[in-house]
C-alpha cells in the first residue's frame, strides 16, 4: 500500500523489507514506484528510511551478490528511480551505505539528518560500487572528493566538507518536510534537463585528477585490483552516463571473481566465526563492568585505554608510585593527543579518564570483575603476582595473563582457582591492534572463556580461541616463518632480498625489518633459554646470535640486520652482516645460490602452512580459518591474500604436498611435516 501525504508518495524502504508474501524489498519498492507513476495526483516520491533503509543489507536482502550478476535487479531499481517521470527525493534518517547510498545518489535530490553518515566500503571487500556509485558520486561532489571517499572506504558525516554537493538539505527535524520542499522546487517538465547533469564533468580535468590519485597509490594498494578498478570506473564518469554505467558494471563483474575480492569477503566471515566458542564450550558470560590491569607499562596502559574507551571502569595497579606515575602519564598523553588532533571530543576523553583509578593499593582489586596482568615476561614474577591477585581478587573474578609465551597453566597454579584463569594475549599497541588470543588453560572454565570472548567483542577486538601451547597460534606460526627465512639466508639470500619479496607481496614489513624493530635481544634471550633443550642435530641458524654478541640489537642500537642512520634504514646489509651470513652458509657446507623471488615467497608461505596444519592437528587452533584471522589481524599478512590457510586452499594439492615434503627434507632433523588434510 502506497502512503500518500499532501500529494506526495512516501515509500518506506525499511518497511518494505518486513512485508511478507515472499517478495523482497526491491520488488516492493518497484511496485510502489509504479503506483506513484500511474496515480496522476501524485507530484513526487519520497524514498524514506526509518533508520536502516539506506543501509546496504536492507536493499540487498532479496538478492545475494552472486545472484545480482545474473539478475541485476538492484540496478533495475536504480534505473526505475532515475527514469521516474516524477521527482524522487531520498529522505535519510539513519546512515546511508553501499547500494542504499547508490539508490540515494540516483534520486533527484537528497535530504538527511545532521546525524547521518555515509559510506562506500566496497574497496574493503575488494570491489567497487556496482550500481552507479562511481558514476553519480563524482558528478555530485567532484572527482577528487569522490575518490577520497571511494578509495578510503570510510564513513563520513553528512556534514563533512567532502560531502558538499551530496545533500540538497541537511536538517535537524522532519526529513519528509525537507523532502517535500525539494519536490516543490522541481517540476516534472524540467526533470529530463536536471538529470542530464551527467555531461557536467570536464574530461581533461577528470583524467588529470585520476592520474594524480593513481600515482599516489602505495605498494599495498597497487597489489589490490579494486584500487585500479575504482580509478578506471571513476575515470568513466567523464563519459555519458550510460557508457559510464556500462564500464562500471564490467569492472565490478571482473573484480567479483578475483582472488582478492574472495579473500576480503572470506575474512570478515572468518572473524565473526572466530569470536564464537565451539558448541562444547557454550556458557553464559560473567558480567564485567570493572577490570583491573596490573602493570602500567606499554601493554597495561594500552589495555586500560581499550577498556576505558569501551565504557568500562579500570583500576590500574603498579608495583610502586614511580611506575604508576609513568603509566598514568601514558594514558593521559594518549587522550591529550587524541583531543589535540581532533580525533576525540574533549568531553569523551574526560569521561574515559574519569573512569580510571590508578593505585598501588592491591586491596582495590576487590572491585574488579576481571583482572588482566601485564607485568614483566618472567614466570617467577608472574607467579608472585598471581598469588597476590588470588589473595585480593573477589571470588568469581576472571583472572587473565597477557603473557606472550609463558605456560598459562604454570601461572594458574599460583592460585587456588585455576578454573578462573586464562591467557588474554593482546597485541601492541593494545588499544589499536584488533587481535586478541584467548588462551584456554587446562582448567579454564567454559564461562571464563565466554566472559573473555564477550569482553574481546566489547573492546572491539577480534578474539580467537587458542590452546595453551608455546607461542599460542600467532607466535608459533611467526616463529616457523622466521626460521624458514633464516634458512633462506644460509641458502644464499640476503636479508634485504627476503624482506623485499615479502613486502612486495604485501606484508607491511619483512621478517628482518620486524626483527630489528622489535629488538634482536628478545629472540636472543629466548634462544639462550631454549639452548639446553635444543638437539644439536637440528638445523639452527646462529646469525642473530652473532649479531647480538656484537651489540647489534636492532633499531634501538642503530644496527641489527641493517644499519640505521638518524633512525632511517640503510637499504642493504653491511659487510659485517654479510660475512656472518656467508660464514653460516660455509659452516653448514652450503654453496650459496641466488634464490628466485618466487621461491622465497613460496617457502615463507609453506612454512606457515605447515605450522598451521600442525596447530590444527594438535588442537591449539580449533578452526583452520582462525589461523588466517590471527595472521591477518596480528602479523601483517596481507588481507587480500586471505591468510596462509586461504592461500593453501588455492594451491594445486599435489604440488603443495611435494613442496611441503621438500621443505621438511631441507630443514632436516627434528622438523615435523604436517598432514595437510586437516587444512584443505
Ligand atoms: P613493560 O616493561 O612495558 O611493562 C611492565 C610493567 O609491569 C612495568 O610498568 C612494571 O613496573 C610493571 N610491574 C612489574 N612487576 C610488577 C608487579 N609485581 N606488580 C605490579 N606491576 C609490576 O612490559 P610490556 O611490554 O607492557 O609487557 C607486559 C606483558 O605483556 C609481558 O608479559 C609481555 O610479554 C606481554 N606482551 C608484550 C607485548 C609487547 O609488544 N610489548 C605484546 C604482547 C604481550
Amino acid at each position: 500500500m502506497l502512503l500518500i501525504q499532501d500529494n506526495i508518495a512516501i515509500i518506506n524502504l525499511s518497511a518494505a523489507v518486513t512485508i511478507p508474501e515472499g517478495l523482497g524489498p526491491r520488488r516492493q519498492i518497484m511496485a510502489q514506484l509504479h503506483s506513484a507513476q500511474v496515480n496522476e495526483w501524485i507530484q513526487g516520491v519520497v524514498l524514506l528510511d526509518d533508520g536502516t533503509g539506506f543501509e546496504v543489507d536492507v536493499l540487498a536482502a532479496d538478492n545475494t551478490m552472486a545472484a545480482s550478476l545474473s539478475a541485476p535487479e538492484f540496478r533495475e531499481l536504480v534505473a526505475a528511480v532515475r527514469s521516474h517521470p516524477k521527482p524522487v527525493v531520498a529522505a535519510i534518517v539513519g546512515d546511508a551505505s553501499g547500494c542504499g547510498l547508490e539508490l540515494a545518489l540516483a534520486c533527484d535530490a537528497r535530504v538527511a539528518l545532521v546525524s547521518t553518515s555515509v559510506e562506500f566500503s566496497d574497496i574493503r571487500m575488494g570491489l567497487i560500487p556496482g550500481a552507479g556509485g562511481t558514476q553519480y558520486l563524482p558528478r555530485l561532489i567532484g572527482v577528487h572528493a569522490a575518490l577520497g571517499m571511494l578509495l578510503q572506504g570510510k564513513a563520513l558525516r553528512a556534514t563533512d566538507t567532502v560531502c558538499v554537493g551530496l545533500f540538497d538539505e541537511i536538517c535537524e527535524g522532519d526529513v519528509i518536510d525537507a523532502a517535500a520542499r525539494q519536490i516543490a522546487k522541481m517540476t516534472a517538465a524540467e526533470l529530463p534537463e536536471r538529470r542530464k547533469r551527467e555531461n557536467d564533468l570536464d574530461p581533461v580535468k577528470v583524467q588529470i585528477c585520476i592520474e594524480e590519485h593513481r600515482s599516489k597509490l602505495n605498494t599495498r594498494q597497487k597489489l589490490q585490483p579494486a584500487f585500479q578498478g575504482m580509478l578506471d570506473a571513476v575515470a568513466a564518469s567523464a563519459l555519458p552516463l550510460v557508457e559510464g554505467l556500462g564500464i562500471e558494471q564490467k569492472i565490478f563483474e571482473n573484480l567479483i571473481s578475483t582472488k582478492a575480492a574472495r579473500a576480503l569477503q572470506y575474512l570478515p566471515q572468518a572473524e565473526h566465526k572466530a569470536s564464537e566458542l565451539p558448541a562444547a564450550l557454550h556458557a553464559t558470560a560473567r558480567p564485567v563492568e570493572t577490570i583491573a590491569v596490573i602493570g602500567a607499562g606499554t601493554m597495561g596502559a594500552g589495555i586500560a585505554i581499550a577498556a576505558l574507551e569501551a565504557g568500562l571502569t579500570v583500576v590500574l595497579l603498579e608495583q610502586n608510585e614511580e611506575a604508576l606515575r609513568r603509566g598514568q602519564a601514558r594514558v593521559a598523553e594518549h587522550y591529550r593527543e587524541r583531543v589535540h588532533t581532533g580525533k576525540m571530543k574533549a568531553a569523551r576523553a574526560a569521561s574515559c579518564e574519569s573512569r580510571l583509578l590508578a593505585s598501588i593499593d592491591w586491596t582495590q582489586l576487590k572491585m574488579a570483575d576481571m583482572v588482566i596482568e601485564a607485568v614483566f615476561e618472567d614466570l617467577g614474577v608472574k607467579q608472585d603476582v598471581f598469588a597476590k591477585i588470588d589473595a585480593y581478587a573477589r571470588s568469581g573474578a576472571v583472572l587473565a595473563t597477557n603473557t606472550s609465551y609463558l605456560d598459562v597453566d604454570a601461572i594458574a597454579q599460583a592460585t587456588v582457582r585455576p578454573h578462573d584463569v586464562l591467557g588474554l594475549h593482546f597485541f601492541s599497541p593494545a588499544n589499536v591492534m584488533k587481535l586478541l588470543e584467548v588462551v584456554r588453560g587446562s582448567d579454564t572454565a567454559a564461562d571464563v572463556l565466554a566472559t573473555a570472548m564477550a569482553l574481546g567483542v566489547r573492546l572491539q577486538k577480534v578474539p580467537v580461541l587458542c590452546g595453551n601451547a608455546f607461542g599460542f597460534i600467532g607466535n608459533r606460526i611467526y616463529n616457523a616463518y622466521r626460521r624458514q627465512c633464516e634458512f633462506m639466508l644460509e641458502d644464499g639470500a640476503w636479508p634485504e632480498e627476503v624482506d623485499a619479496v615479502l613486502t612486495g607481496m604485501g606484508f607491511a614489513m619483512g621478517p628482518f625489518e620486524v626483527a630489528d624493530l622489535s629488538g634482536l635481544d628478545i629472540a636472543w634471550s629466548m634462544r639462550k633459554a631454549q639452548a639446553k633443550k635444543r638437539d644439536p642435530r637440528e638445523r639452527y641458524v646462529n646469525i642473530l646470535d652473532k649479531l647480538c654478541e656484537q651489540g647489534r640489537l636492532g633499531r634501538k642500537t642503530n644496527a641489527g640486520y641493517y644499519l640505521y642512520i638518524d633512525g632511517k634504514k640503510v637499504a642493504t646489509t653491511d659487510l659485517q652482516v654479510r660475512s656472518h651470513i656467508a660464514q653460516a652458509s660455509a659452516d653448514r657446507g652450503i654453496v650459496r645460490r641466488t634464490l628466485p623471488p618466487a621461491e622465497v615467497q613460496r617457502r615463507a608461505l609453506l612454512a606457515m602452512v605447515n605450522e598451521a596444519a600442525l596447530l590444527l592437528a594438535e588442537g591449539v587452533a580449533s578452526r583452520a580459518e582462525d589461523i588466517d584471522v590471527v595472521m591477518t589481524q596480528g602479523y601483517g599478512f596481507p588481507r587480500w591474500e586471505g591468510g596462509p590457510v586461504f592461500w593453501a586452499r588455492q594451491q594445486d594439492r599435489k604440488q603443495l604436498e611435494e613442496d611441503l615434503a621438500q621443505l621438511s627434507r631441507d630443514a632436516g632433523f627434528g622438523y615435523i611435516l604436517c598432514n595437510i588434510d586437516v587444512l584443505l
